[in-house]
């Protein structure tokens, strides 16, 4: 057994789907759930994603070897300063929000003297679906779980932390916390940013109903991602604005290119450029990039 009583504060997709993992591989006795609504923790009750649910964050802490803070990056301070004079001596506490540097600082300010006993972490799965209800156990086996740890992170912590994603079948890994955040910001924030700022482009065209009944294999595939939660995605270009900003203007800047290319009909340069970028994706995406 890796932990004892696991305390899943916020037991929406990723909190469910850790909670569920750990659960079916036999890895945790007893799993404490906090949240907000009532109804959603009953849901998480009546799935057996939790055993209990507690409507207190020192309740749901009590007895905790392991906390997971699973709530919107912006809510995430609040919850570690409620929590940090309740944590059980030897508790670990962890995090799985989608951006690190202001979750660090956040966890700094709020855990004071115990913040060594925090573990930065993003697993690197998710869906466009939130919620308890589309939590699953699977969700993040052959995944990559980042862990961001900070130069006071107790690596007795951390090598828990590892244990624990690693029991879900994710592959773990370590990574320092500004290069989280530029790397993330290029190959996961700015897709999202795209797929929103398409779809929120086309619905706002007089054609646009039209233009929705075409919609065809790639449109889906391409927007799929403007379905996520818009408070998650709020809070991760307020926390990531600086990394995600840049990678933004560089993007635009391929974008002048392309226009240029089209509008002189250079079309050498459009192959050149497609040719480019198919080589790379099939490359990557079999993975061996
Ligand atoms: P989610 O499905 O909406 O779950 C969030 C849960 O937190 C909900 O159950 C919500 O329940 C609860 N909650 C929200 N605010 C709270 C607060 N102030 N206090 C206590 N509970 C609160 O969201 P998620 O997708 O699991 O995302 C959670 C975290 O994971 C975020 O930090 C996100 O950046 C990160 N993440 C998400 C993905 C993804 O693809 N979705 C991937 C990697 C990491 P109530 O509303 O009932 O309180």
């Amino acid at each position: 057994m890796i932990i004892q009583r696991l305390a899943v504060i916020g037991v929406g997709l990723i909190g469910g789907s850790l909670a569920r993992a750990l659960r079916q591989g036999g890895h945790v006795a007893d799993v404490v759930g906090f949240g907000r609504s009532l109804g959603n923790l009953q849901t998480a009750v009546d799935l057996g994603v939790v055993d209990r649910a507690e409507v207190s964050v020192a309740a749901a802490v009590r007895g905790a070897d392991m906390v997971i803070v699973a709530v919107p990056v912006s809510s995430i301070k609040l919850i570690l300063s409620e929590l940090a004079p309740l944590l059980e001596d030897g508790a670990v506490v962890t995090d799985v929000g989608s951006v690190k540097g202001v979750v660090v600082q956040a966890a700094r300010e709020a855990l004071g003297t115990r913040f060594a006993a925090f573990v930065p972490g993003h697993p690197i799965a998710g869906a466009e679906h939130s919620g308890v209800g589309a939590s699953r156990a699977d969700l993040f086996q052959a995944h990559h779980v980042i862990l961001t740890p900070d130069d006071d992170t107790d690596p007795a912590a951390l090598a828990r932390v590892r244990t624990m994603w690693q029991a879900t079948g994710a592959d773990v890994m370590t990574m320092p916390i500004v290069q989280h955040d530029e790397v993330l910001a290029a190959c996961s924030h700015l897709p999202h940013m795209l797929a929103y700022a398409l779809v929120d482009m086309l619905v706002r065209r007089n054609d646009h109903r039209a233009t929705f009944d075409l919609v065809a294999g790639g449109f889906r595939d391409f927007t799929r991602i403007a379905s996520s939660d818009p408070v998650m995605w709020r809070d991760i270009c307020v926390g990531n604005s600086e990394a995600l900003v840049r990678v933004l203007r560089e993007y635009r800047d391929n974008l002048d290119v392309l226009i240029s290319a089209i509008s002189k009909g250079d079309a050498k340069r459009l192959e050149q450029t497609f040719a480019r970028a198919k080589r790379a994706r099939d490359k990557y995406i079999k993975g061996d990039g």
